[in-house]
C-alpha cells in the first residue's frame, strides 16, 4: 500500500476570502479528473480575512486537502517553500489561490517532468493581465534571461511542475519566488517550458504593484551574484577594489601630468584629482576587507556538511552509502531528513 499521493500540488494563499472556495473546488474537480493521486496542499499566508477558515472546512471532507496556517504574513516564497518541505508526491506543481492557472494544465506538465525535465515551467502566452503589466513583464523575463543565462518566458507563471527534491534543495528568502528555475539550475536541474492557459482574476486584488519591479531588480543583481560568486566571494569584492585601485592611478595619473604642465607644479599636483583618487584607493580597501570577510562567512555556512559545497548526482561502482558520494549532502536538510528545528542539535548535524 502506498500513501503517498503521485504529485504535490503547492497553493500560497494570502487574502482571498472572494475567491479561495471557488478556486479550491474547481482544483480538486480538475485533479480528481486526471491520471494522477494527489494532495493538495494550501498554505495560508497569514491571511486577515476568512481564508484560513474556508480552508479548514473545505479540509473536514477532502482528506486530499491539506493546510499549513501561517502565523502571520510571510510572503508568497515562503508560503510556497512550506507548501514544497510539506509534499509527499514525486512531482510538486504551484498554482496561484486566485483561481488565474489553469488546473487542467497539470498533468501535461507532469508528463513533461516524465519526460526527463527536472522543472516544467508555464508560459501564459495569452496572458489575461492589464496591458501594461503583460508588456513591464515581457521586458523583464528578457532582462533576467539574459542576466541569469536561464531563459524563459514567464518567470512570473506560479503554474509549473518540479522534481520535489530540486525545489526542497533551492533556498529561497524574501521574493524569491520569482526566480525558482534559476536557483534549481544552481543545482543542475535540467529545465523546459509550455505554454499554458490564464483566466483573470475575477475577484479580490493582486497583491502586488509596480513596485515590484525594482524589487525584482535587486533580487536579480542578488541572483547573479550568487550564481557566479557564493563560493568565492572575494572574487566579486576584488572586481570593485580592480576597478577603484584603477581609478585611483588614473587620478594620480592626471594629477602628474597636470603639474608637469604647469607653472606652480606643486600647487597643480594637489587639486582635486589626487583627493579622488585617495577615496578611490580607501574604496578599494574597503571592498577587499569586506570580501575578505564574506569568505569567512562563506566557510562557516558550509562547515555543518564539512566544506561540501558540490553535490554528488550519482556514483558508479561505489556502495551505496560510500560516505563521499551521499546525493547532496550540501543541503543540511538532506542530512537531518525531517527533525523539525527546534529539535534539532548541533550534534545530529555532524
Ligand atoms: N500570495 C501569498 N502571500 C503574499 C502575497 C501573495 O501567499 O504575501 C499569494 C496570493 O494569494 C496568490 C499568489 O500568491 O495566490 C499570487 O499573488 P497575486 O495573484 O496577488 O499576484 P499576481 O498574480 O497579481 O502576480
Ligand atoms: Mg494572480
Amino acid at each position: 500500500m502506498r500513501n503517498s499521493p503521485d504529485i504535490s500540488v503547492v497553493v500560497p494563499a494570502f487574502n482571498e476570502e472572494e475567491l479561495i472556495e471557488r478556486s479550491i473546488m474547481r482544483f480538486l474537480d480538475s485533479l480528481s479528473a486526471q491520471r494522477r493521486s494527489f494532495e493538495l496542499i494550501v498554505v495560508n499566508d497569514g491571511s486577515r480575512d476568512r481564508t484560513g477558515a474556508l480552508l479548514d472546512r473545505l479540509a473536514a471532507d477532502e482528506p486530499r486537502l491539506r493546510v499549513i496556517h501561517f502565523a502571520r504574513n510571510f510572503g508568497q516564497t515562503a508560503a510556497m517553500m512550506a507548501g514544497f518541505l510539506a509534499a509527499r508526491g514525486e512531482a510538486v506543481v504551484a498554482l496561484d489561490a486566485d483561481g488565474q492557472n489553469e488546473p487542467d494544465e497539470v498533468e501535461k506538465l507532469v508528463d513533461r517532468l516524465d519526460d526527463g525535465f527536472d522543472v516544467v515551467s508555464g508560459w501564459r502566452r495569452d496572458r489575461k493581465d492589464s496591458w501594461l503589466r503583460t508588456r513591464v513583464s515581457r521586458v523583464a523575463n528578457w532582462i533576467i534571461g539574459k542576466i541569469t543565462g536561464v531563459k524563459l518566458h514567464d518567470y512570473g507563471c506560479t503554474l509549473k511542475a518540479y522534481r520535489a527534491h530540486v525545489v526542497r534543495d533551492a533556498r529561497l528568502f524574501g521574493e524569491m519566488h520569482r526566480f525558482i528555475p534559476v536557483f534549481t539550475t544552481m543545482h543542475g536541474a535540467r529545465i523546459d517550458e509550455m505554454v499554458v492557459r490564464h483566466h483573470p482574476r475575477t475577484a479580490g486584488q493582486s497583491k502586488y504593484g509596480y513596485g515590484r519591479v525594482m524589487r525584482v531588480a535587486l533580487d536579480m543583481a542578488l541572483v547573479r551574484m550568487l550564481q557566479r560568486y557564493s563560493t568565492k566571494p572575494l572574487h566579486f569584492f576584488g572586481k570593485i577594489t580592480q576597478y577603484a585601485w584603477l581609478g585611483t592611478l588614473a587620478c594620480f595619473g592626471f594629477a602628474g601630468l597636470q603639474a608637469i604642465y604647469s607653472a606652480d607644479p606643486w600647487k597643480a599636483f594637489w587639486g582635486k584629482a589626487p583627493l579622488v583618487g585617495v577615496i578611490l584607493f580607501v574604496l578599494g580597501f574597503i571592498a577587499i576587507m569586506s570580501g575578505l570577510v564574506a569568505e569567512l562567512v562563506m566557510r562557516a555556512g558550509y562547515e555543518p556538511v564539512g566544506g561540501q559545497y558540490w553535490e554528488v548526482a550519482r556514483a558508479t561502482n561505489f556502495d551505496a552509502n560510500a560516505e563521499a558520494t551521499q546525493p547532496r549532502t550540501a543541503s543540511i536538510e538532506r542530512l537531518v531528513p525531517s527533525a523539525p528545528l527546534r529539535e534539532r542539535s548541533p550534534t545530529s548535524i555532524s
